[in-house]
Formats: C-alpha cells, structure tokens, sequence
C-alpha cells in the first residue's frame, strides 16, 4: 500500500510518496505558486504513482474540521489568491481518493511523535521557528484542533528590557513571530540570523522570548516534551541557553521528572525537515484504517 503525503508552506511543496513501511519513495518540490497551478503539480505528480489515500500538513489558516461543509478550503490567507480556496475538494476532485488535512505544525508535531524525537509519547508540542513561528500541538495522540487550531506563534509576551525592535507581525507587532522569527532577528540586529556569531547580544533577547514562549506552552499544554525545529532553530548553541531561561521563568513551580532532566524535554527535531511529510503520512495511514 502506497500513501501520498504533502506539506504546503509559504514558499514551497513538498510531495511525497511513502510505503507501508516509512520508506519515501518519490518525492517532488516546487515554488508554491497560484492554487490551480499547485493543485495542477500535486495530482500530476500523484496521479503516477497507486496510492489509496493522501494527508496535507497545510500552511494556514485552513478548515481542518472535519464536520464542516468547507473542510480543506484555506481561510482567511494573506495569499491572496489561496484565500478561500477549496484545496482538499479541488484535488479530491481530480485524484479521486480520501484525503486528511491538518496544519502544517501539527503535522510537523504528529511526525515527531510517531517517527522522530517524541516517540511513544502522547502529549508533545512542536515549535518552529522560521520565516514565522508555528506551534503544533499533540494531546492524547491526537492532534489539536478546537475551534480553529492552536495559533501559539502569535502568544503575546513581556518585553525584553534591552529590546527596542518594535516587531514585525502585522497583526500585533511585537506578539511571539513578530519577535523571534528569522525576519525580525534580522530586522532587529540590520542583518540575516544565520550570520550572526554565537556570542551575538541579539541571540539573548532571541532566547528570553523563546524560554518565555516554552514557559506558558509548559504550564498551559502540559506537554511531556518540546521538539523544535525551524532554520533558527538550527543554531544548536542556543538549546543549553533556552533550557536555562526555561528553568529560570518557572522557577521551581512545576516539579516533574521531565522539567528536572530538561536536556531530555527540550530537543531538536529528529526528522530532518521531513517531519512534516511523515505527519502527513501519518494522517493519511489513519484514513485507510478507517475503511
Ligand atoms: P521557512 O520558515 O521559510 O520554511 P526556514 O525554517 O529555513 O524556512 O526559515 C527561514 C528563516 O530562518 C530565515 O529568516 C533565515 O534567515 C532563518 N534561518 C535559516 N537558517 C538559519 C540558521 N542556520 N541560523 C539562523 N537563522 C536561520
Ligand atoms: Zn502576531
């Protein structure tokens, strides 16, 4: 049996064709570009290969609800082109299978829990830190839906006393993204994220607004691990300052095992951007057990 698995971000789309066993066997990226023109790419590309049924980790906001008569359109976008677009029933329509759609996140963070960093475990949150920061929630085994899904980049936090960026979010300025994400590091400090040196002053504030964020996902979540992943979060130096702030901001409140041992609760990602695929491989393998 062969599964299709796709994750659609801002830039670009990622396809992939997965077996039973995990191994990825086809895989095809592209710009994202207008809705038709990627539907165009996505079923072209799948329509070659016998696979029973397809999960989307799409960027959002996107109808995951599964009850609802607009479930897979993408909402309110500032795409505007994607906006309102029907994605899950305009590709139904040309491959003809069952077809899951979740966040990009949440996928990201099922990916982790079922292949990566958070296995055997049921209750994990996923931060990436990017272009934007996202949050992916896994409660109970499954992912988190409510009534949207969880928007835990956009969390509203204290202001870093050295910190005079007036933030990048253009809807709340200075919220968790317009912060912390890979732009405003590089509009704060007047050059990229990636070409800063380890002992950047900006890496500090970076790191306050990141343990701050952890903090209130550790006592609003109660998650029993945090992966993270993301191009910021590739700066690996900055994991033992984050485990600190973390430990500093809770202050002894929560005592668990895991928040005693937070090299083991606070990790990268373990899938290697392929977290996201492997979510949505995941999804779709859910659909085929339902019959
Ligand atoms: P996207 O979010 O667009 O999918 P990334 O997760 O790679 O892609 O995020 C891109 C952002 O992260 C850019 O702002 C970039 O400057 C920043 N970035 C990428 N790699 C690194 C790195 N190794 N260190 C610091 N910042 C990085
Ligand atoms: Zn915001």
């Amino acid at each position: 049996m062969l599964y299709g698995a796709v994750e659609t971000g801002g830039t670009k789309i990622i396809c992939g064709v997965i077996d039973e066993t995990g191994e990825l066997l086809d895989i095809l990226r592209f710009p994202t570009d207008t809705p038709e023109y990627s539907v165009e790419k996505i079923a072209g590309f799948f329509s070659n290969h016998d696979i029973c049924a397809i999960g989307i980790g799409s960027f959002g906001p996107v109808d995951i609800n599964e009850t609802s008569k607009t479930y897979g359109n993408i909402l309110d976008t500032p795409k505007l082109q994607w906006r309102n677009y029907p994605f899950v029933e305009r590709l139904k329509t040309k491959l003809n299978i069952p077809i899951i759609i979740d966040t990009d996140v949440n996928c990201a963070c099922l990916g982790e829990v079922k292949f990566g960093a958070g296995q055997g475990l049921d209750n994990v949150i996923y931060i990436t830190i990017g272009t934007g920061i996202g949050v992916g929630v896994v409660l109970n085994g499954k992912t988190l839906k409510g009534m949207l899904h969880p928007e835990g980049g956009h969390i509203l936090l204290r202001r870093n006393s050295l910190d005079t960026y007036v933030g990048k979010c253009p809807y709340h300025k200075d919220c968790f993204e317009g912060l912390a994400s890979g732009p405003a590091i590089a509009e704060r400090v007047g050059r990229p994220a990636f070409e800063l040196e380890e002992d950047d002053s900006a890496w500090d504030i970076e790191v306050d607004y990141i343990a701050q964020a952890l903090s209130n996902y550790v006592l609003t979540y109660s998650p029993e691990k945090i992966i993270l992943g993301g191009g910021v979060l590739e700066q690996l130096h900055l994991y033992p300052l984050i485990r600190n702030k973390v430990k500093e901001y809770l202050n002894g409140y929560i005592r668990t095992p895991q928040i005693s041992n937070l090299d083991e609760y606070i990790v990268p990602a373990k899938l290697k951007g392929n977290q996201g695929l492997y979510g949505a491989y995941y999804l779709a393998k859910t659909i085929d057990k339902k019959g």
